[in-house]
């Protein structure tokens, strides 16, 4: 369709080394063309050229100082991309390979996928360079205060509410906020993810990888199937793969490999996540010390090889592009029946098009780990309302949550004649919101 080929190749023009953002501005942008098609008027007012420049890019400089008395300098972002459905909102990621490009491609995403939980919160993400592994947690803090420094002009409770994202866990959300609490002398909600003394959620913390579970089940469950009984491998380690997997094994799955960045863990009998939780969350350490403590699990140096483990289901849960097409063409050759996204974008194009062609079920991030953000806007209702919901309460809308979101994006694919084509089919579903919203507020 040629506006959409239009906006895409201006968008490349003039952001040419951001290749991330360009790959998940394709796959929305493509996916958008029958919505598009039907309103001619989004041209006449360039809704889609506004939709893909983020509103604000806060870039800075964040200084601090190791335990040796070394000076670094990382960089910082906060890409504030759309607000026309409610405050930005979307986490803070800390990695060496963090750049503007995957920033602005999270972003971007995120307004999707926030529209898509059905909660007034635009799309926002940021984070830095700086790589929490190894440090000491001093380190960490002095980093998250010099990080907060900046930050906390541009973030507050009706404006911008960051939560974590990869490296950004419970421990850097605490210094953050505490750092930002100080400063801005006020207790509000401006990050989510907090612990419970200080107004978080309860279920917060697995939120992400239970509501992709939640979602697998219900498109199982639409084909008169469940998880009972399915094999199932899950990429990553950190918050998202661990709580994917509880929640997969509590089923009646069988969860059989993991990895972090590394290498993976296979385990025939079936993985352990409580070991997996030990090594991950109480000790900072490696996934290989797994094979070290379960008899029968076999440790391999590397990732990718993780893909070529027969399984039912696969959930690749740690980062983007993890899933390549050689990796799909594994699975599909195994007898994969449904991949469900945990991690943002970690199916390249060339993966999805391979799944999609090969019938596999396929579940995109943007609707399937969505309720991550959805709890976080439960936190924000919660800090609000100066109220305080059980684990039950919380677990339950969660769950109403990610089935609606499947149930919204099956149908919107249905409505514009892409059945079952659920990437084409969440990008309509969270973009129709926040172009009438946009539509509405005038060019902004
Ligand atoms: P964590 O930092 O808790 O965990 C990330 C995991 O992925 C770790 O096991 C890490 O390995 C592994 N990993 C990171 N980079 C690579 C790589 N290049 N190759 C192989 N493994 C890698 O992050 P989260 O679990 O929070 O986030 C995971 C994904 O889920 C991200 O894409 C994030 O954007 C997305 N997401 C997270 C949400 C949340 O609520 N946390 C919400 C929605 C999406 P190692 O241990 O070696 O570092």
């Amino acid at each position: 369709m040629e506006y959409i080929e239009k906006v895409l190749s201006e968008l490349k023009a003039k952001n040419p080394h951001e290749p991330e953002f360009h790959q998940a501005a394709t796959e929305i942008l493509n996916g958008l063309k029958p919505v598009v098609k039907a309103h001619p008027e989004y041209e006449k007012v360039a809704l889609l050229e506004r939709f893909v420049e983020p509103e604000r890019v806060v870039m800075f400089r964040v200084p601090w100082v190791d335990d040796a008395g070394n000076v670094h300098v990382n960089k910082g972002y906060r890409v504030q991309f759309n607000s026309a459905i409610g405050p930005y909102k979307g986490g803070l990621r800390f990695h060496p390979s963090v750049n503007l490009s995957i920033i602005k491609f999270l972003g971007l995403e995120q307004i999707l996928k926030n529209s898509l939980t059905g909660l007034p919160i635009g799309g926002g993400k940021g984070g830095s360079d700086f790589d929490p592994k190894g440090k000491s947690d001093m380190e960490v803090m002095r980093f998250c205060q010099s990080f907060m420094t900046e930050l906390f002009r541009h973030i507050g409770q009706d404006t911008d509410v960051p939560a974590g994202d990869i490296g950004v866990g419970g421990r850097e959300i605490g210094y953050l906020f505490g750092q930002y609490k100080r400063i801005a002398d006020e207790h509000a909600g401006v990050l989510t993810g907090r612990g419970l003394s200080y107004g978080g959620s309860l279920a917060r913390t697995e939120a992400t990888g239970y509501g992709l579970v939640y979602m697998v089940e219900e498109a199982l469950k639409c084909r008169g199937d469940g998880l009972k009984g399915k094999t199932v491998v899950v990429s990553g380690a950190g918050n998202v793969a661990i709580y994917a997997a509880q929640k997969a094994i509590s089923l009646g799955a069988k969860v059989v490999a993991m990895y972090d960045s590394n290498g993976y863990i296979y385990d025939k009998n079936g993985v352990q996540v409580e070991v997996i939780k030990q090594i991950k969350e109480v000790e900072r350490g490696r996934i290989k010390a797994y094979a070290d403590r379960v008899k029968g699990a076999e440790y391999h140096e590397g990732c990718k090889g993780i893909w070529s483990i027969p399984c039912d289901i696969a959930l690749p849960c740690a980062t983007q592009n993890e899933l390549d097409a050689a990796g799909a063409q594994l699975l599909i050759k195994n007898g994969v029946k449904l991949v469900g996204e945990g991690a943002n974008m970690p199916t390249t194009l060339e993966g999805i098009a391979l799944l999609q062609k090969a019938g596999v079920v396929f579940l995109p991030a943007k609707a399937a780990n969505a309720g991550g953000v959805a709890t976080s806007a439960l936190e924000m209702a919660q800090s609000s309302g100066r109220m305080f919901w059980s684990f039950e309460e919380v677990d339950s809308k969660l769950k109403g949550i990610m089935v609606n979101i499947y149930h919204n994006m099956d149908e919107a694919a249905k409505e514009y004649g892409v059945a079952g084509d659920y990437v084409a089919g969440a990008n309509i579903a969270g973009f129709t919101k926040v172009a009438s919203a946009m539509m509405a507020q005038g060019i902004v």
